[in-house]
């Protein structure tokens, strides 16, 4: 019998010990796709705005396009917007990646209706593509106190994930109101998101599927961050969405 129970007992040991070997090279694997990713990402993120302002200031250079203030004045807002790119994407990745959680907030008084409407017509002048339609439903007249900066940059992020995760014929709709909270609402058309998947969305590095379901680079950073700067402004973001319809993001932030 006390054989029967060390066989048992070594069977057990070498069967744990296989066991957790398996588990460690699996996520070891795991931990090693992400990065492979994470870094074939933050290639093509960076490569495309440095592109663009390449081409800019080769294009500031000639000397026909010296004496065409009209050129002059775009091919400036262009590399200012994909300056705000770079400045956006170096901050995202610094705070999140190197594992620096805190959000210092610098807040001032903005006005909810001029405040939105600025956001939404720069967004609107950055898409390239004229079939994309936005609506905007913006009815709220207050003052509130947000860091311009954060929030901008949360609201920035779900409109270009809209875009990004968008279908021919894509519709923006961005609605605000003002009950007890202040609250913006962004809906798109676009592929939706699983109810499977909508429970992680927020969580860091999290991408829906794979290249074989959407073929559109990221970090899996954006909701991860935009959820942080609405935190830490003491509000909150939901999602509702459903797969080939459409998703709806809502930020609700105390007026106090
Ligand atoms: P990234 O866009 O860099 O992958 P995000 O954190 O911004 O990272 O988004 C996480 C994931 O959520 C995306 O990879 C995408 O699968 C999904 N997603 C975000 N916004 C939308 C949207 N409007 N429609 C469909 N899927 C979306």
């Amino acid at each position: 019998a006390s054989l029967l129970i060390l066989s048992v007992f070594i069977f057990l040991f070498v069967f744990g010990l296989l066991y957790y070997s398996i588990k460690n090279l699996i996520t070891q694997k795991k931990i090693a796709d992400i990065k492979t990713d994470f870094v074939n990402n933050i290639t093509h993120e960076l490569k495309t705005p440095l592109a663009t302002l390449t081409l800019a200031t080769k294009m500031l250079k000639k000397d026909e396009v010296k004496q065409q203030p009209a050129i002059i004045e775009n091919t400036v807002s262009t590399i200012e917007r994909q300056n705000i790119r770079l400045q956006k994407l170096i901050d995202q990745v610094l705070n999140n990646s190197l594992g620096y959680q805190e959000i210092k907030l610098h807040k001032e008084v903005v006005n909810t209706n001029d405040y939105l409407d600025m956001i939404v017509n720069d967004f609107q002048l950055s898409l390239d593509s004229e079939s994309i339609k936005i609506y905007k439903n913006i009815t709220v007249n207050k003052e509130i106190s947000i860091d311009k900066f954060y929030f901008t940059t949360a609201i920035l992020n779900i409109l270009e994930n809209a875009v990004k995760y968008g279908k021919e014929g894509l519709e923006i709709h961005i609605s605000a109101k003002i009950k007890h909270n202040f609250t913006i609402s962004i809906k798109d058309n676009g592929i939706g998101i699983p109810k499977k998947q909508q429970p992680f969305l927020f969580d860091k590095f999290y991408r829906v599927g794979n290249k074989e379901v959407h073929n559109v680079k990221g970090l899996g950073l954006g909701l991860y961050y935009t959820h942080q700067i609405i935190k830490a402004h003491k509000g909150n973001i939901f999602v509702e969405s459903e797969e080939n319809v459409g998703s709806t993001f809502t930020i609700k932030i105390p007026l106090k």
